[in-house]
């Protein structure tokens, strides 16, 4: 087993809904709890897939992972470095060892640069490079890391189709040579082809240059393509988590099950039977009490609704937040 890159122990995330200075002067400021004590391990050169519904916390997550907002309460350890705590002026270092690729790479590249001027601006900044020379040939060298013909380079992103620009992305992300790259639903903003195509990239230059990457989805047949291990969300809370074989086999959470018989499997052997759930996903402002599944779940009993489960690990890898599997 290879030593963890990223721990992140009891990592919280919460937003006041009403900020207003007259609601703090009351002492009524309410909180939407987006990610809730979520403890997850990530082993250098593995893919985790994190999936859950839409709202389920998993890009606040990823935010909160790159330190792109502050935590409200836990740690966030990287090769065993503390950096929670950390000020921005303290987190260069990191930004250069852990990376993000968002979702719609219209909105994430800046419409006004040429893609040459996008890729240059980390390399000088993290990698010292300078002259336009030695600018052009590593953004050069970037593009093709990534698929793109380096005549791009002269090209504005709105020149670039969708598949074209996620590309863009990844090399902006992979510009400053990191360890740890965070893809928050890179592929959900793109046609089904290029879907695959981009899936294809990930994962060639996840072995070429042996990154780590978390990999935030809510498609599972993509996630079961290129993830090692999973980790299940629902309202904020990892409530499954385990190795992509026995979890897609067997998922043990029945929201897990839920989402599994929700997908087009062509697999008959990962096929599983629908299941029938009622309601809707609860607001995060106001959770149910106990298992914040419980007013949705098929199984629940009288202790679901009193008593919150906690993340048990099993014999078969995996690990469930449910009161079945005490
Ligand atoms: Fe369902 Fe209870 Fe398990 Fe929650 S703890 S998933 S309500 S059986």
């Amino acid at each position: 087993m290879t030593a963890p890159i990223l721990e992140l122990v009891a990592v919280a995330k919460r937003y006041p809904v009403d900020p207003s200075f007259a609601a703090r002067l009351l002492g009524k400021v309410q909180e939407v709890q987006a990610v809730i004590d979520v403890d997850l391990v990530l082993n250098k050169g593995e893919t985790l897939g994190l999936v859950g519904e839409s709202g389920c916390g998993k890009s606040t997550l990823a935010r909160a992972i790159l330190r792109l907002e502050p935590l409200s309460a836990g740690d966030i350890l990287f090769e065993g470095h503390n950096i929670a705590g950390l000020r921005d002026t303290q987190l260069g270092w990191y930004r250069k060892r852990a990376q993000i690729v968002f979702q719609d790479p219209s909105s994430s590249l800046n419409r006004s640069m040429r893609i040459d001027q996008i890729l240059a601006a980390p390399l000088r900044l993290h990698r010292g490079l300078r002259g336009r020379r030695a600018l052009r040939e590593a953004a050069g060298e970037l593009l093709h890391l990534v698929g793109l013909d380096p005549a791009f380079l002269d090209r504005y992103p709105h020149e670039l189709s969708g598949g074209q620009r996620q590309r863009v992305g990844i090399a902006r992300a992979l510009s400053v040579q990191p360890d740890l790259l965070v893809l928050d639903e890179p592929v959900s903003a793109l046609d089904v082809s290029i879907q695959a195509q981009i899936v294809n990239l990930l994962d060639g230059l996840q072995r070429r240059l042996g990154l780590t990457l978390l990999f935030i989805s809510h498609d599972l047949n993509v996630v079961h393509h290129l993830a090692d291990r999973v980790a299940v969300m629902y309202l904020g809370r990892i409530v499954e988590t385990g190795p992509v074989a026995p979890l897609y086999a067997a998922p043990k959470h029945p929201y897990t099950q839920l989402l599994l018989s929700a997908v087009a499997q062509p697999d008959p052997a990962l096929r599983h039977q629908r299941v029938a759930v009622t309601g809707e996903v609860p607001s995060p402002l106001a959770p149910p009490a106990g298992c914040a599944f419980h007013p949705r779940c098929p199984h629940a009993m009288p202790r679901c609704s009193a008593e919150r489960p906690v993340l048990r690990a099993l014999p078969d890898g995996t690990a469930v937040a449910c009161h079945l599997h005490d």
